[in-house]
């Protein structure tokens, strides 16, 4: 039998990944690439910027807002938490009396939650958090690659990322872009662990210029995320990004003929991700994802379905194919439902 050995990442490759990791979030920043699935660089940011006492405003759309803000209180933030719906998104308005009425020092808010299907008006959020000096935090997990994410135009201190939902990457390997506003506050934070895979500081330093390959990086799931963002280059992000606007609009258009109604009420607020449907209380039981189609997360499940048309099923043919699976469960007839997608599919006209 050969024996093979696997060959670890080059110093270069490395530096490229980082550099198209910068490109993709439109950063001049050299994000941190971070050696495990998304969920771990967002908690890594929650450890880093807690602090006892320390205000944050968090917004809460969805579970991954909910979640957030529970890793930030176990570590003594005051966490003042701004809800909405889970149909809905958060409302600048809302936003703005929030900071007045409790002066937090840190704004934090997942771009668009994938259990809800919703995208929150993330730079007019930041934007206003900006006017008010507040340090800010986005999870754009499920954004990126969906619609844009503009890291130094939209001045986010912290932005974390992930490549498995619409960049059709691994989920092995995630990222998070800080600002130098942002490492100044995790450096000021004696709470900031240290010495710990949630330490943003500890792979900063294992990622300084110089080093090699961090040991930690998993080196296959690293090659998947390169070939993920090559692919995406090669296409062009706008194109990308379009693909999934296309797949929104198919998806929501299909519904009406089925007898269906979108989750997110607003179609400006439906996140370009996914596509949530409100279950029909009369007919339909889905336990378990149905190619595209899938049931509800957590508190969600029972009340919606989630078409996860991302990555490389923001394709026409795996949303038909979805459209077919809803047909079915709520027992409709398909072809009306399919010529709305198809009619879906052919209207963006780069909205
Ligand atoms: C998918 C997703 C994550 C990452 O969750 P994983 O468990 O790492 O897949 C984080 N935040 C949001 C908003 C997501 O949609």
């Amino acid at each position: 039998m050969e024996r093979r050995q696997m060959v670890p990442l080059t110093v270069f490759e490395f530096a490229q990944l980082r550099k198209s990791l910068g490109r993709l979030l439109s950063t001049t920043q050299t994000p941190v690439v971070l050696p495990g699935e998304a969920i771990l660089g967002i908690e890594a940011v929650a450890a880093g910027v807690a602090a006892p006492a320390r205000r944050v405003l968090n917004l809460v759309s969805g579970p991954y807002g909910d979640q957030f803000g529970t890793w930030l209180e176990r570590r003594g933030a005051d966490v003042a938490n701004v809800t909405c719906g889970y149909h809905e998104v958060i409302d600048v308005g809302t936003v703005t009396r929030a900071i007045q009425t409790h002066r937090p020092t840190v704004l934090a808010l997942v771009q668009a939650e994938s259990a809800t299907g919703g995208t929150n008006p993330t730079r007019d959020i930041l934007a206003v958090a900006r006017e008010h000096g507040l340090v800010t935090i986005v999870d754009a997990v499920s954004a990126v690659g969906a619609e844009p994410v503009l890291v130094d135009e939209w001045a986010a201190d912290f932005v974390a990322v992930g490549a498995q939902k619409a960049l059709a990457g691994p989920n092995g390997v995630s990222a998070v872009a800080v600002s130098a506003r942002g490492w100044a506050l995790v450096e000021a934070n004696p709470s900031a662990p240290r010495g710990s895979i949630l330490s943003l500081l500890d792979h900063r330093a294992a990622q300084a210029p110089g080093l090699p390959v961090p040991p930690a990086l998993p080196v296959l799931e690293a090659r998947a995320l390169i070939d993920a963002l090559r692919l995406v280059e090669d296409e062009g992000l706008d194109e990308v990004h379009r693909r999934h606007r296309r797949a929104s609009l198919a998806a929501r258009a299909a519904l009406g003929p089925l007898g269906l109604v979108p989750w997110q009420s607003n179609p400006g607020h439906a996140a370009p991700v996914n596509t949530t449907v409100r279950m029909p209380r009369d007919r339909g039981t889905l336990d378990a994802p149905r190619g595209l189609v899938a049931p509800g997360d957590g508190v969600l499940r029972g009340q919606l379905w989630r078409i996860n048309h991302y990555g490389a099923y923001a394709d026409l043919n795996r949303v038909e194919e979805a459209v077919e699976t809803l047909a079915s469960l709520v027992a409709r007839p398909k072809d009306e439902a399919l010529a709305a997608a198809r009619a879906g599919w052919e209207a963006e006209h780069g909205f």
